[in-house]
């Protein structure tokens, strides 16, 4: 089939009806999360000025450096297609002055991100998150809330074998001199590196740790780990999280190499992973960590906090592959069928009346031979359809058909939402 001129941009995709579901199925149970747990929602501009993304994540960084999609203003400002949720929170954050609310803040969100990446499985260049964020608390219960949170919802979402990554990447008392030795065991290695850990490694050596290179592996493997260089501070702080999730028994592997390749992490970093062998290619079902550091960088506040965000593709993606079914979010148990120009006009005055009772109620007024229209009455699978012909239109009367036994009674139309309501109670 030759393609159509206009496709969506490459990376970026339609969500059809037929996902909806499963978006909308994801949205309500953390919806519900967020309820229970006492998560305000907020929104956050889609495009935000870029430079609170290359000052927040870091410069060096992918996200920044490749993969941010940037726009100039007509005024010659430099905005920027959000990559990530959590700058732009803790920007409204600061910017609202929630400082002064009763701390901890908590707050969620749901809607699309934009990563300029290569396409590929699990991969887009527009994509759906939602995140859980608490700020203004430092203590280690919250790290463990949040990974709670996270695994909860993908348990609710009734996906099996997960497992919580988790690491500590230190903080600014620590990381400094653990960077310098891994610096130095690198470079001593330099040659077995490809070429993109040789420049990780004059840029953000951390991400070394992350390649997935085969010959990068093998020297990652004995590299000097984080969580053997950690201060005192963040020793006790790992411990304790570490004890907490043991507490409420979420499964977790020690992974050192997890640093999650963005500047503003402190201490935690977390990933939720399946243990399919499809997901280890398309990578983390979700994401996130400490960012005790990212206040100081914005605004020069001490803004303890803690969150995470998951991918809803990756999520429904794997619900489709574990064949995890959602229901539909509503179910027509009422069809109206008409016939000829009267009974048209009748039925469409009909519908609003359902409207107001609340019945969800099929229709195809497009169509004009009963067949056609049974036939969508069977293929929605409603228990009653209405058939409005001439006749009808003209005595003021109505059909009801019962789709199962196939009875049908002719009663008075001004009768029918009522008797509609009552057989549907049966
Ligand atoms: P991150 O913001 O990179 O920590 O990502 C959090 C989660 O978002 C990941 O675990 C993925 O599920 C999802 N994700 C990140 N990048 C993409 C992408 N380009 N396409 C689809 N999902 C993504």
């Amino acid at each position: 089939m030759k393609k159509p001129r206009f496709q969506s941009p490459t990376g970026m995709h339609d969500i059809l009806p037929e996902l909806a579901p499963y978006f909308q199925k994801i949205h309500k149970t953390a919806e519900n999360t967020a309820f229970f747990y006492n998560f305000g929602k907020i929104e956050t501009p889609i495009l935000e000025k870029a430079e609170l993304f290359s000052r927040g994540i870091g410069i060096a960084t992918d996200i920044v450096k490749k993969e941010m999609f940037v726009l100039k203003t007509k005024g010659g400002d430099e905005l920027a297609l959000r990559p990530e949720g959590t700058a732009p929170i803790v920007r409204a954050y600061i910017e609202h002055g929630m400082v002064n609310l009763p701390q901890p803040v908590k707050l969620w969100y749901f809607g699309p991100f934009f990563r300029h990446e290569n396409p590929q499985a699990g991969r887009y260049r527009q994509f759906w998150q939602f995140g859980f964020e608490v700020l203004g608390e430092k203590s280690p219960v919250i790290d463990a809330q949040i990974i709670q949170i996270f695994y909860n919802i993908l348990k609710s979402l009734r996906l099996k074998d997960i497992i919580v990554e988790i690491n500590s990447i230190g903080d600014s008392q620590c990381r400094p001199y653990y960077k310098k030795l891994l610096v130095n065991y690198f470079k001593s290695r330099e040659g077995s590196l490809c070429i993109d850990c040789r420049r990780r490694l004059r840029e953000n050596p951390l991400r070394v740790l992350d390649c997935k290179e085969e010959k990068c592996r093998r020297v990652i493997s004995q590299a000097p780990q984080m969580i053997d260089h950690l201060c005192q501070e963040c020793h006790n702080h790992f411990k304790e999280v570490l004890e907490f999730l043991e507490e409420i028994q979420i499964p977790y592997v020690l992974n050192p190499y997890l640093v999650r390749g963005l500047d503003y992490y402190t201490k935690t970093v977390f990933e939720i992973v399946s243990q399919g062998e499809s997901e280890k290619r398309t990578g983390s079902l979700a994401g996130g960590g400490r960012y005790d550091a990212l206040g100081k960088i914005l605004a020069r506040k001490d803004i303890p906090a803690m969150g995470g965000a998951a991918g809803i593709e990756r999520i429904v993606s794997l619900m489709k592959e574990k064949m995890i079914k959602v229901s539909q979010p509503y179910e027509i148990k009422v069809f109206l069928a008409q016939l000829g120009p009267l009974a048209k006009r009748k039925g469409l005055k009909l519908l609003e009346e359902f409207q107001k009772r609340k019945i969800l109620i099929g229709e195809s007024f497009g169509r004009d031979s009963l067949k056609a229209q049974m036939a969508r009455a069977h293929k929605l699978g409603a228990r009653y359809t209405l058939i409005l012909g001439q006749k009808e239109a003209l005595e003021g009367t109505i059909i009801v058909r019962d789709m199962a036994s196939g009875k049908q009674d002719t009663i008075k139309l001004e009768k029918v939402v009522k008797e509609i309501e009552k057989r549907l109670k049966k």
